[in-house]
């Protein structure tokens, strides 16, 4: 029997049956970014983010969709030309004829996306949304609690051992205790008072600005909820390797990559 083809509009379909456009944030732009939806896909390279590196490994590898969690057309452009960052990407995917589809907020806020991956990661168990959509199935951030209470210090050593942070920003006393964790996977600062009102210990995130650390303070000035940040990349890395498990049981004719470029452009300059 002759081998059934795979197109790339097969895969985004079943993503969007998981992870459906209707549930991502108004502002995003989620879906088909470059390319055919038509095109033959039997390889297939996944991605956090696309650099010219990822498009390289794409080449190398023989892929022809790319799938990414963070848009490349994130806010409309106004020109495409090769002689910027991501018009030089929209004339590579062109010229070597890749397809780019990704997958954004609908995927944070999917059952069993982003912020669960992250809580999985950190070994928390009765797990649910932070802030459900009204039906209940969708939502932004997690929250569950961890096998056992730890202090700060040891909660700490244990974000930075899973998720491979080389430094964390914080606020909280060391000694405090941890048993319920709130995540949530990229920027998830605008969750922060939603994390207290759940009475989680800590609140776990990326992306958060001095003037969010003010939002835990309590009126004596004590925090009344640690907060970490752990990073945007680091807190959504493991987004591939969900995606890429997923997929993999459904198209098992099909090769899913994860990238082996790293995609963040901050470095951490350590003393
Ligand atoms: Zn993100």
């Amino acid at each position: 029997m002759a081998k059934r083809l795979i197109y790339a509009c097969d895969i985004t379909s079943a993503l969007e049956s998981w992870a459906s456009p209707d549930i991502a944030e108004s502002y995003d732009n989620v879906g088909l970014q470059v390319g055919s939806p038509n095109r033959i896909v039997d390889r297939v390279l996944i991605s956090l983010d696309l650099t010219p590196q990822v498009v390289d490994e794409a080449v190398d590898r023989r892929v022809s969709l790319i799938l990414t969690h963070h848009p490349l057309l994130f806010h409309a452009p106004t020109r495409i030309s090769d002689d910027d960052f991501i018009g030089q990407l929209i004339f590579r995917l062109a010229r070597e004829n890749i397809t780019l589809y990704s997958a954004h907020t609908n995927l944070d806020a999917a059952p069993g996306g982003v912020s669960k991956g992250l809580a999985d990661i950190l070994d928390l168990h009765d797990v649910s949304f932070l802030k459900p959509n009204a039906d209940d199935n969708s939502g932004m951030g997690a929250v569950g609690k961890l096998p056992e209470p730890i202090s700060l210090q040891m909660f700490l050593s244990l974000v930075h051992t899973k998720l491979k942070t080389p430094s964390l920003r914080y606020a909280g006393s060391l000694e405090s205790t941890i048993h319920t964790v709130a995540v949530c996977g990229g920027s998830g600062g605008n969750l922060i008072p939603i994390a207290i009102d759940t009475n989680a210990d800590v609140y776990v995130t990326g992306d958060l600005s001095y003037h969010r650390f003010f939002d835990v303070l309590g009126p004596d000035g004590d925090c009344r909820m640690a907060l970490v940040d752990a990073g945007h990349y680091e807190t959504e890395k493991h987004t591939e390797q969900l995606l890429c498990v997923w997929l993999e049981k459904r198209f098992p004719s099909v090769t899913f990559f994860r990238t082996n470029v790293l995609t963040s452009p901050i470095n951490y300059h350590i003393f």
